[in-house]
């Protein structure tokens, strides 16, 4: 189950936008990209010459490090959403917005989707009643997840909790804080993902 351990605001510097991988920070004065808005590297401020590959390549970067995942598997989603029914960029990012861990982020229990993937290794929800640990499990409609409730009194999670107070969460989900559970209704449309990812080039990328 490796992940990118890395720096990550050098991620969002390099694709020119905010992933949020580091919760309250990005959206104070410290975040890098508001810092240094350009490419990290000795050549990041030079001339980029965007070829067709290139833009592909950093949509499917992009897509990749929002939701922190590595390649293989990446490559492994893109198979999975070709072979259903269906625009198969938007299967992809369906497949994305139902892994786990972004699942716990949308509901408001983590800060970030890299804090939500930590959270979820570290045995803190169950799926229908059962704990999963596994930051990659795909839910489905129906499905209910819940902060364990030995969990609920974890001082991260507590104050998680407490800041999910009076946020609204997306429409594909409904969030019941007085449970510390929320519940997938359907799967997200197109419009309902609101990350600003151009999926149709990195069906090219794969494509090629
Ligand atoms: Fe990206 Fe957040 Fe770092 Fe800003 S603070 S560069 S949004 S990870």
């Amino acid at each position: 189950m490796a992940r990118y351990t890395g720096p990550v605001c050098r991620l969002c510097r390099r694709e020119g936008v905010k992933l949020y991988l580091k919760g309250e920070r990005c959206f104070t004065a410290k975040c890098a990209i508001d810092k240094r808005p350009f490419a990290p590297g000795q050549h990041g401020q030079g001339r980029r010459r965007n070829s067709e590959y290139g833009l592909q390549l950093r949509e499917k970067q992009k897509a990749r490090r929002f939701y922190g995942v590595l390649e293989k598997q990446f490559g492994s989603y893109y198979e999975d959403a070709a072979r259903r029914q269906g625009v198969t960029g938007e299967n992809l990012l369906q497949i994305l917005e139902s892994r786990l861990d972004n699942v716990v982020y949308r509901l408001g229990f983590a800060a970030s989707r890299p804090e939500a993937r930590q959270l979820v290794r570290h045995g803190h929800f169950t799926v229908n009643g059962r704990r999963v640990d596994i930051p990659s499990y795909l839910v489905k409609p129906g499905d209910v997840i819940s902060i364990r409730e030995k969990s609920q009194q974890v001082s991260r999670i507590k104050d998680l909790v407490e800041a999910a107070q009076g946020k609204t969460v997306v429409p594909w989900m409904e969030l019941d804080l007085a449970s510390f559970s929320g519940k997938v209704i359907r799967v997200p449309a197109r419009d309902e993902i609101d990350v600003p990812v151009a999926e149709q080039m990195i069906v090219e990328h794969y494509s090629r």
